[in-house]
């Protein structure tokens, strides 16, 4: 199984899609509440057949706009549910026995700005070139083709993010396998750093790019102009809007520079080792610039396009040392102090540049990332 992920263009139609989501979280929350009530009556929850009965009458009664729905994504609604309390029970079931697992909560209402997505499974739609057709809309909806998936589509996904943008996901199956790289029989360990993005063991660096410092610049403003607006009104809404979007924009193009700096390793390279940082102290320890660079990001990209072309990532724990030890010898350098970027190691005599040294010894105690 393989999902693609393509945008919506911007049309007027659109809104019908973000009017389907907020119907069927419409959904989502009578079926909760009806559960809810069910319960307080008979001291149980309703079955799920009793719930797919249930809204077949709906659909004649209090809710005829449901009619409207396709019926399809309504029992998918239902069926989520019914999951949710199975999953419940399950943990009930054995915790009761005295087992320990992982907590499970009751199903909850989730909020109309978390529920922002809705699946297709079997009919229901149709796709002709860059066109979806939703079957009870008789509407097509455009989307942008950046790329050909391959296999068959066995199922859709309709996403909106908090921009207001839409997003088409494709899960098909059997997809084409994706050809690997040939092996170039290099290897290197990566060293990840404020100024310097990326320090690889055989003397490349590679800096961090102009435009994180500028996006930084952005941000504030667009937090600068939302602070000065009422809250609630109008005004606060759209700067609301737009400080959300910059976030979006500068994260597009983040993971932008990220995929071709990943490609670029990966064609080099059939081994690289990198550290797994502890990102969550070092995010309070440097504020935003660590988070900024997303080092936890990239590791993942790298990780997924090293799977897709057939070569491999090392990890080095974060508990190894790989910042004192020098790489020839072993000799630990206790006095190394952080400012210090040369040093030369008192064993051996080896000189090293600390970042260099770091990515070899990463590369050294690394092992496969799986
Ligand atoms: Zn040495």
């Amino acid at each position: 199984m393989k999902t693609e992920k393509y945008e919506f263009y911007h049309q007027s139609n659109i809104i019908t899609l973000g009017n389907l989501i907020d119907d069927l979280h419409g959904v989502h929350v009578h079926l909760l509440r009806l559960q809810r009530r069910y319960y307080r009556i008979y001291g149980k929850y309703a079955s799920l057949s009793r719930i797919l009965k249930h809204i077949t009458k709906l659909k004649r009664t209090t809710k005829p706009h449901y009619k409207q729905l396709p019926s399809q994504m309504i029992q998918d609604v239902a069926i989520r549910i019914d999951l949710g309390y199975q999953k419940f029970f399950d943990y009930l079931d054995e915790k009761a026995k005295g087992l320990s697992p992982r907590k499970v909560g009751k199903p909850k209402i989730k909020p109309n700005h978390k529920y922002n997505s809705v699946t297709f499974t079997q009919a229901g739609y149709k796709i002709e070139g860059n066109r979806l057709t939703i079957n009870c809309f008789k509407k097509a909806f455009t989307f942008w083709e950046h790329r050909e998936w391959t296999g068959k589509i066995k199922k859709i996904t309709i996403k909106r993010d908090n921009v207001g943008d839409y997003y088409l996901y494709l899960t098909c199956e059997n997809p084409e396998p994706t050809q690997k790289l040939s092996l170039t029989g290099n290897e290197a360990g990566a060293d990840f750093g404020m100024k310097t993005f990326l320090t690889l063991s055989d003397g490349i660096k590679i800096g961090s790019p102009e435009f994180f410092k500028q996006s930084l610049n952005e941000i504030r403003s667009a937090n600068k102009a939302l602070s000065r607006k009422q809250k609630g009104s109008n005004a606060w809404y759209r700067a609301k809007r737009h400080l959300a979007r910059v976030n979006k924009d500068i994260a597009n193009r983040r993971r932008d520079w990220f995929f071709k700096l990943a490609l670029r390793l990966v064609r080099r390279y059939d081994k690289i080792a990198i550290e797994t940082l502890n990102l969550e102290g070092m995010k309070r320890l440097w504020g935003r610039k660590v988070s900024d660079l997303a080092f936890g990001e990239f590791s993942l990209i790298l990780r997924w396009m090293c799977a897709k072309y057939g070569k491999t990532v090392l990890r080095a724990g974060r508990w190894e040392a790989t910042t004192k030890p020098c790489s020839d010898c072993g000799h630990r350098n206790e006095n190394l102090t952080l400012n210090e970027r040369q040093w030369a190691c008192l064993e051996c005599g080896s000189s090293h540049d600390r970042d260099i040294n770091a990515a070899l010894n990463i590369l050294r105690v690394g092992v496969p990332w799986t």
